[in-house]
């Protein structure tokens, strides 16, 4: 595929050496990669994007597509670190793996022949790569899945397997993490849990902030406000919106599958336009601060304007660990890591997963509802996890929650220990 005439040619994987990203997770000993990748164009040899497979320690390396203008290496390495924390800190049997695909013409996304043609020649590369389990992401969805299954498919000669990635429609027998609002459903249950433990937090009337109202961030909102909270600042890569008494949450959702997202917001209240400014909404005063979009929202850059009381991870990779002991030490900020707190839709992938490859499992979950039985899985795997991890930082306290909760991850990745 060629930006500029956006034609697909067929695509090649090349295999980076080993030690290019060496010292990144130097804090690990068991940090280095198991294989990064490098999607090329046969034809003209542009460089369309990476696989990183991190690790299969656990299993084969589960983690999701994304598309994006300007998705990097250093990215993709760095998400498919994070889900390998985040599938072992769930106690799932797999590793960490992803991916990202380099979309710098935004034409692309208005055609959805050209779409397929990509996700296609993609398919290709992954079936050589069977220790990668892709899944949705930024960017992608179940349906993308979906093509990669039905690729793998005709290469198997059966519709009945285990390869072509998790999270697919439920008319083919997937879990839709999206439409189910899963990751949400976590996000959710882990602040259903803080409320236990940290004095004087209640949802009821607090005020929560959403940095991209999308397939997460919106759920998100609505499960808070459900609970009595008030969202009253929320962004998407259009507009930032902020109204103190709280913004009017039926609206905001219709509106952001608009063309120009919120920006249709109808109310009169604080907006601000533009790539540049939108950031402007992650300082507002809140109780919890979701960020939902891009990796580093909080850095060195706003760290001090940051005026929240907790910030609960919704995106991947939204700060890092410097930034979060400063938020604690200098601020008195409790930041929720995103390999715990967001790990609802990983979690459904493996449920899949498993029901594909074990009857009397499905059996017994359709038995229950499926939906059911993974909203409940999710539930007690991120409580469990929070609550562990607030016990281990009584007994440490200068410690955060994101090295309590990598201990955690790092201890689970030894095991063979499976919560499904
Ligand atoms: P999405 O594409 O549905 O939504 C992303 C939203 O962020 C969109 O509304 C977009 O307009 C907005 N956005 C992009 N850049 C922005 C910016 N600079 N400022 C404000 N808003 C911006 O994606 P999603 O599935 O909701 O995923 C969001 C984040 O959550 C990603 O980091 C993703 O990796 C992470 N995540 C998603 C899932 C899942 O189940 N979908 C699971 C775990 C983690």
């Amino acid at each position: 595929m060629n930006s500029n005439n956006l034609s697909i040619h067929r695509l090649s994987v090349k295999l980076l050496p080993k030690g290019k990203n060496k010292g990144r997770f130097s804090h690990d000993p068991e940090g280095e990669q198991k294989a990064n990748y490098q999607i090329i164009d046969s034809v003209n040899n542009k460089v369309w994007g990476y696989v990183t497979i991190d690790n299969t320690q656990r299993g084969p390396g589960l983690g999701g597509i994304r598309l994006a203008s300007n998705i990097n290496n250093n990215e993709v390495n760095r998400l498919a670190r994070a889900m390998t924390l985040k599938n072992s800190a769930a106690c799932l049997p797999y590793g960490g793996g992803k991916s990202g695909l380099i979309i710098d013409d935004p034409a692309f996304y208005d055609d959805s022949n050209l779409r397929k043609q990509l996700i296609e020649a993609f398919a290709e590369i992954l079936f050589e790569l069977d220790d990668y389990v892709p899944a949705p992401d930024m960017g992608t969805d179940e349906n993308d899945i979906q093509i990669i299954h039905d690729n793998h498919s005709a290469k198997l000669g059966t519709q009945i397997h285990d390869r072509g990635g998790s999270g697919r429609p439920v008319e083919h027998g997937g879990i839709p993490i999206d439409d189910w609002e899963l990751t949400a459903h976590g996000l959710f249950a882990s602040l259903i849990t803080i409320e236990n433990l940290v004095d004087d937090f209640k949802l009821n009337n607090s005020k929560v902030v959403i940095q991209g109202f999308g397939n997460v961030g919106c759920p998100t909102a609505v499960k808070l406000a459900e609970k009595g909270a008030w969202i009253v600042g929320a962004s998407d890569i259009n507009c930032a919106l902020w109204d103190p008494k709280g913004l009017d949450l039926d609206e905001l959702c219709k509106v952001r599958k608009l063309a120009g997202g919120l920006s249709n917001y109808s109310k009169k209240v604080e907006k601000k336009f533009g790539p540049k400014n939108l950031d402007w909404l992650l300082e507002a005063p809140c109780d919890v601060l979701v960020p939902a979009a891009r990796p580093d929202a909080i850095t060195a850059k706003n760290i001090d304007r940051i005026d929240c009381r907790m910030v609960l991870q919704g995106a991947n990779t939204p700060s890092s660990k410097p930034v979060e002991y400063y938020l604690k030490h200098r601020k008195n900020i409790l930041s929720l890591s995103d390999f715990i707190v967001n790990s609802g839709g990983v979690i459904g992938c493996a449920v899949e997963r498993k029901m594909t490859q074990d009857k009397t499992y499905a059996a017994s979950t359709k038995e229950k509802s499926t939906r059911t039985y993974t909203e409940n899985l999710i539930s007690n795997t991120i409580s469990k996890n929070v609550e562990e991890i607030f016990s281990r930082m009584n007994d440490s306290k200068d410690t955060i929650f994101r090295d309590v909760a990598m201990d955690l991850a790092m201890e689970r990745l030894k095991t063979k220990e499976v919560w499904l």
